[in-house]
């Protein structure tokens, strides 16, 4: 490896997990090149949170990285680590260096169908992770009066005033925004993956009821598509369309997948909890943060299994699925082999999934997985045990 591979390690059960793979399916294949960042919530108080930061500014710097999940603080773990703040969410502080996107990805093997019965490919959801409902301000209106909607400019020139509702009797209120810069971020971010993934790109808001604000988040759409993709599109044999979202649900039930949905925040956020859902399993489900000027990083989309973890620390083999984890690290290893052609670092990525889906399809898998599969006899194994037949399988295909 030429280039130094971003490491993020983590928290709790995924913590543990980490090591295990580094230690059985990495170090005794890789000579790994890594620059690494402790993420675990004793490191971020010990560092008063400089750790993330540095983090993110080191993917900035290199172009790749590979995160464990980690705990996000709420009140019980504030007395849990004896936190002297309540420190942000290292993904949130990430992205908002980083700029990103995130991307959500199943992994899809044959033995596990989805739900919706047609969908034979994964569907990968990017959700604008930004503004709208989730900076917005709201409040209780108490009583009857007069809501406005005021724009001031920075001259103190006040430029628009509408009235949203002459209240009659009491309610509710809400304001919310968003950014041409971001959504251009986004935008950028969507048509870079799907150009990098060749698959189509679809894109779907509201503007038929939203005329102004998700009309802008159309037009952005568009217009970047016309000036700087659509050559490019048009060469690699992959398609941009908008549509609304009641038609592109539609569209997505009826399709038999292998495409990237682009969704506002909240769409995304709820979409991507429905399509993950219908394809079998959290524990499958892939993640990467993508930034405008092509940064990645690469993750687990699930959090660090504190329930498995405290068996563990009972002295259990948990059987917690690590494979969401380790496709997080071949994503990354694959991605810096290409940036830096370093053909055999993607061969070894390629291996390394392939071990993986040897193993599962041979019925090695963790319990999480064992009631969805259909068809082959299963066999469910702790983590370790997995993570061995996995190395064995890997073994095998790079003799
Ligand atoms: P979680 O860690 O995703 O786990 C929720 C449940 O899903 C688990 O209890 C387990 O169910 C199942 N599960 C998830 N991943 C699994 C795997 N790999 N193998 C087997 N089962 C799996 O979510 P959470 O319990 O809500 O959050 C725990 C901590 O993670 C929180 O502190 C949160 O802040 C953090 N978090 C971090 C990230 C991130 O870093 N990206 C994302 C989400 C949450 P059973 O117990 O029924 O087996
Ligand atoms: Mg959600």
């Amino acid at each position: 490896m030429t280039t130094p591979l971003v490491e993020l390690d983590g928290d709790e059960m995924t913590r543990i997990l980490w090591k295990m793979i580094k230690d059985e399916l990495i170090f005794p294949f890789v000579d790994l090149n890594a620059e690494y960042y402790d993420l675990g919530l004793v490191y971020r108080e010990e560092t008063k949170d400089a750790v993330t930061y540095d983090a993110a500014n080191a993917i900035a710097k290199y172009g790749v990285g590979v995160k464990c999940a980690t705990i996000t603080p709420n009140e019980q773990r504030m007395s849990e680590y004896k936190l002297s703040e309540k420190y942000k969410s290292p993904n949130g502080t990430i992205r908002a260096i980083l700029d990103g996107t995130v991307f959500r990805t199943p992994i899809c093997i044959d033995s596990i169908k989805p739900v919706v019965k047609n969908w034979k490919k994964p569907i990968t959801i990017a959700r604008h992770a930004y503004g709208d409902v989730y900076k917005a301000t709201e409040f209780r209106v108490p009583e009857e009066g007069k809501a406005e909607l005021v724009f001031t400019d920075n001259n103190g020139k006040e430029r628009f005033r509408e009235t949203i509702y002459d209240f009659e009797c009491p309610g509710v209120i809400q304001g919310m925004y968003n950014k041409d810069s971001s959504i251009k971020s986004f935008a950028r971010s969507c048509f870079e993956y799907a150009l990098d993934a060749k698959e189509d790109l679809w894109f779907s808001t509201k503007d038929t009821i939203s005329k102004s604000y998700d009309h802008q988040f159309r037009e952005i759409f568009e217009t970047m598509y016309e000036e700087e993709y659509k050559e490019k599109y048009e060469a690699l044999g992959i398609e941009f369309f908008y549509t609304l979202i009641d038609d592109a649900i539609a569209r997505v039930i009826r399709s038999e997948g292998g495409f990237i949905w682009a969704c506002k925040n909240y769409d995304g956020d709820v979409m991507s909890d429905m399509v993950s859902t219908a394809f079998g399993s959290l524990a499958m489900m892939t993640s990467v943060l993508v930034s405008p000027d092509g940064k990645y990083e690469y993750e687990a989309a699930h959090g660090t299994v504190t329930r498995h973890y405290y068996r563990y620390l009972e002295g259990e083999d948990t059987s917690t699925n690590p494979m969401a984890t380790i496709f997080a690290w071949s994503g990354a290893f694959r991605k810096r082999g290409e940036l830096d052609n370093n053909q055999a670092l993607i061969k070894y990525a390629d291996a390394l999934e392939k071990a993986c889906f040897d193993t599962l399809n041979s019925g090695i898998m963790t319990k999480d997985l064992v009631h969805l599969a259909e068809g082959i006899e299963t066999t469910a194994v702790n983590s370790k045990d997995f993570i061995a037949a996995i190395r064995k399988n890997l073994e095998a295909i790079l003799a």
